[in-house]
């Protein structure tokens, strides 16, 4: 068996590379997937959130060029993306916050995001008159931010791409990476061995894994993330944005009839975890109170909520490149927490990498793997 192209991981980011691969117009491209189906590492546990209010300018221009094409993904693929356009609300409640939020969307417009505004509290307090106000001092919101549904957005692009052509094996996991040279020659799979000059490693939280197949030290670690959703409740606004509140984290939006809650409990340690914390409600629920009272009603089933891994690297920044150290192989990973929002801009940057040796989308140096060693590391506060 020989292919242009192996992807390693058919989630979301792995079927991003073979859809832009394949409409780029290579063809011969194999991905390999160990588990039954697709869907079963991070993808199929995210929350499903796509914003372009961020800190960096790096990260604002991936979104700059997700966002719209998750608007415009049926036409792109023939699918749906469940894109909903209800926007991404942070709310400060201090200077410092503020100033924060002030400084990023001066960087944000300057990039050309439009839409992007700030908010006084009264503004907030109009979108969301529910919500404990005192101490909120301002707010920054970009309507085209909202949500999309990251399985449905997941099996378009591979839909998409084995239409063109490309392959998916399921069931088949990539044991081994081989070199010739310092070039990549081929991987090793529980299906049998591919010859193949160009790997792409696009196994989440696994990638580090896969890195050391090739003897290479790729800094990606799991951490689990905790998701709680509500039972039905109709105490507020059905088409509210994702609103964060910026003292703790602590953020939610609309899903089904109820409400879908996320927190960053700093006390999480990395590790592959993927149980739910029966804990974890009451801690949520703790701060979801705090900022919107009226969620003291609401009801939550622990046997409802799930636990998934983020791929975390030191400076919370994707690593998206050729490996310094083997040519051939390239690394889509570490997307710490904005891996399905950020895959339509990391396939159309593989897929230039690999087939033209540079991104005419973006100069993504800035990501290259490379950046550990030489200490050019990003600063992206806005984790969430
Ligand atoms: C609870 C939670 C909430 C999140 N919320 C958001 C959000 O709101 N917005 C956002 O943008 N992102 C969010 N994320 C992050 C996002 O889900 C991930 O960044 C994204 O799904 C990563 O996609 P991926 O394709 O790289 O990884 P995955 O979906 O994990 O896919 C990797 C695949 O590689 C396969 N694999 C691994 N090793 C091998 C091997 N040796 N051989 C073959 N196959 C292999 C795995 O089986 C897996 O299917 C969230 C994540 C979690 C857990």
């Amino acid at each position: 068996m020989t292919a242009d192209v192996v992807i390693i991981g058919a989630g979301i980011v792995g079927s991003s590379i073979a859809f832009h691969l394949t409409k780029a117009g290579c063809r011969n491209v194999l991905v390999v997937e160990r588990e039954p189906h697709q869907g079963l590492g991070s993808t199929g546990k995210s929350m499903g959130g796509v914003r372009a209010q961020f800190a960096t300018d790096i990260n604002t221009r991936m979104s700059l060029y997700s966002i719209p094409f998750f608007a415009r993904f049926e036409q792109e693929t023939g699918h749906p993306s469940g894109y909903q356009s209800n926007g991404y609300l942070f709310v400060a409640t201090n200077e410092k916050e503020r100033q924060y939020l002030a400084s990023n969307y001066e960087r944000q417009v300057a990039l050309g995001l439009r839409g992007a505004e700030l908010l006084k509290p009264e503004d907030i307090v109009r979108i969301l008159p529910q919500i404990y106000a005192t101490d909120i001092v301002g707010g920054g919101f970009c309507q085209s931010d909202g949500f999309v549904d990251p399985y449905s957005v997941m099996r378009g692009f591979m839909a998409r791409a084995s239409e063109r052509g490309a392959q998916l094996w399921r069931r088949a996991e990539v044991t081994g990476i081989q070199s010739a040279g310092g070039a990549v020659s081929g991987v090793t799979t529980t299906r049998g061995p591919v010859a193949t000059r160009v790997v792409v490693n696009a196994a989440g939280a696994w990638a580090a894994q896969i890195a050391g197949m090739a003897g290479l030290d790729l800094p990606v670690v799991p951490l689990r993330r905790q998701l709680v959703p509500t039972e039905p409740f109709s105490e507020l606004p059905r088409q509210l944005p994702m609103v964060i509140d910026m003292s703790n984290g602590f953020h939610f939006r609309p899903e089904g009839l109820g409400f879908l809650m996320a927190w960053n409990d700093p006390d999480e340690t990395p590790g592959y975890k993927t149980n739910f914390d029966p804990a974890f409600v009451e801690k949520i629920l703790t701060r979801a109170v705090r900022r919107v009272p009226c969620f003291e009603s609401a009801e939550v089933n622990p046997r409802r909520c799930w636990a998934g891994l983020y791929e975390m690297t030191p400076d919370h920044h994707a690593i998206l490149g050729e490996s310094p150290d083997m040519q051939g192989l390239f690394f889509a990973n570490g997307f710490s927490g904005h891996g399905v929002m950020h895959s339509p801009a990391t396939g159309r940057i593989l897929s230039e990498l690999i087939l033209e040796g540079e991104s005419r989308l973006l100069d993504a140096a800035p990501l290259g793997p490379d950046r550990f060693a030489k200490g050019r590391l990003l600063e992206e506060t806005a984790v969430l």
